[in-house]
């Protein structure tokens, strides 16, 4: 660390500057030794005691000679999100984390456990987070509101899945399936979520399949067309909540930039390049999104698609005039899909009481907005979807920052 001249202050600007080892390729691993004049099974050992072991410290590996662990912790951090706080709820059945990363961002992740049923095996599914805080700013969402922070380096990503499978292990058990539905886009930080998911799919780093992780899009459709090109990677899930531009303008903010038919097209090109079916999911909410025009608009959307949605009940987290759509209407809505040979689930809402929606906990520590704020804030969401339920769309710009 610098010395501080005397009479200022030093500022330390993003905390920990060291790369988090997880996110660290292998090769870059033994070129990393290569260099200290090691061999490249050195890396193997660091490797091993990093994906196979519970190594969160260089001190951990014995195996290393001191002088090499000392030079592995001034060179990497073992670990991202330590500094981690738990909440359960459901009965222990959720397991919701607030963690702080070195810049003190807060990010989630939320840990869900499914007992065994007749014909399903137990599963054991992370929920976790590309971003702190989310440009895409939907409006039903606590991390919308939170605005952008800052995109999450590789090993941020990868250690909270290191960070649930430790627990797991704990108690015998394995982690089964990893969503990345926490908070932020995940294609509008897809380098780093590309690398993410290479080391969790890589048998000899995280060894979980491919058909066990989930990437959840707003719809950013060049995100979407790098996928298809680059052929099947995990399964592509498209938030769509509306079919309609001139709602999914105020649902979706990012609408205005690729409208939703654009979107559409770029997830029936990626199912019918990779083989793989698109899941699409859709927030309900009540008098805004439910009605039986909008089921009819997304039945002829995505009639004859190798296609599923899922239909979750909206929870209620944001400062927004809005609440979940009764259970009947969801029920309607389904069937109106199922009639046009579209399948549609209804998902429960898990961890409800411990604010397991995404960004929840997250906004909590951001602190109360004012009432001026919320109230300016719920007078506008009232105004725009009034205009869009009458079909006029936004006038409003595309958000800020969503890249090109
Ligand atoms: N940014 C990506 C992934 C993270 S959000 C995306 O939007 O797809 C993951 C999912 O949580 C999205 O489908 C989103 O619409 C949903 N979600 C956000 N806030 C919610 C709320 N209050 N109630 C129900 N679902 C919500
Ligand atoms: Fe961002 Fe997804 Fe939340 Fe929309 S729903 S604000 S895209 S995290």
């Amino acid at each position: 660390m610098p010395t501080p001249v005397a009479g200022t202050t030093l500022t330390v600007v993003g905390g920990d500057a060291r790369p988090g080892l997880s996110g660290v390729s292998s090769d870059a691993l033994v070129a990393w030794f290569a260099e200290r004049g090691e061999p490249a099974y050195r890396a193997r050992q660091v490797a091993d005691a990093v994906w196979r072991g519970d190594a969160t410290t260089a001190a951990d590996i014995q195996t290393l000679p001191a002088a090499l662990r000392e030079g592995l912790d001034e060179a990497f951090r073992f670990d991202t999100v330590g500094d981690t706080e738990l909440r359960l709820s459901d009965g222990g059945l959720t397991e919701k984390g607030l963690h702080r990363l070195a810049d003190g961002a807060l990010i989630e992740s939320v840990l869900m456990h499914y007992p065994a049923r007749p014909g399903q095996r137990e599963r054991h599914t992370l929920c976790i987070s590309s971003q702190a805080g989310c440009a895409v700013g939907c409006p039903f969402c606590a991390t919308g509101e939170l605005g952008f922070g800052r995109d999450l380096e590789t090993a941020e990503i990868v250690d909270q899945v290191r960070h649930a499978a430790r627990r797991l292990a704990a108690d015998k058990k394995r982690l089964t399936n990893v969503v990345f539905m926490g908070m932020g886009e995940p294609l509008l930080n897809l380098d780093r979520v590309l690398a993410a998911v290479d080391a969790l799919n890589d048998p000899r780093r995280f060894g979980l399949g491919a058909r066990h992780i989930t990437v959840s899009t707003s719809g950013v459709v060049p995100g979407i067309r790098r996928l298809t090109a680059l052929g099947p990677q995990f399964t592509l899930a498209v938030s769509l909540h509306a079919a309609r531009d001139a709602l999914r303008d105020v649902l979706v903010p990012l609408n205005r930039r690729w409208p939703v038919a654009e979107v559409v097209a770029a997830a029936r090109e990626h199912a019918a390049a990779t083989g793989r079916r698109v899941t699409y999911e859709a927030t309900m909410i009540a008098g805004i999104n439910d009605t039986e025009l909008d089921a009819q608009a997304m039945a002829d959307l995505l009639r004859g698609d190798h296609a599923h949605v899922n239909l979750i009940p909206m929870n209620p987290v944001a400062h927004t005039p809005w609440t979940a759509s009764p259970d009947p209407v969801i029920e309607v809505f389904a069937a109106t899909l199922a009639a046009a040979g579209v399948t549609a689930t209804i998902r429960r809402n898990r961890g409800q009481e411990i604010g397991a929606a995404c960004g929840q906990l997250a906004a909590e520590r951001a602190g109360e907005p004012a009432p001026a704020v919320v109230a300016r804030r719920r007078a506008r969401l009232v105004d725009e979807s009034a205009h869009a339920l009458r079909g006029e769309r936004s006038h409003e710009p595309a958000p800020a920052g969503i890249g090109e």
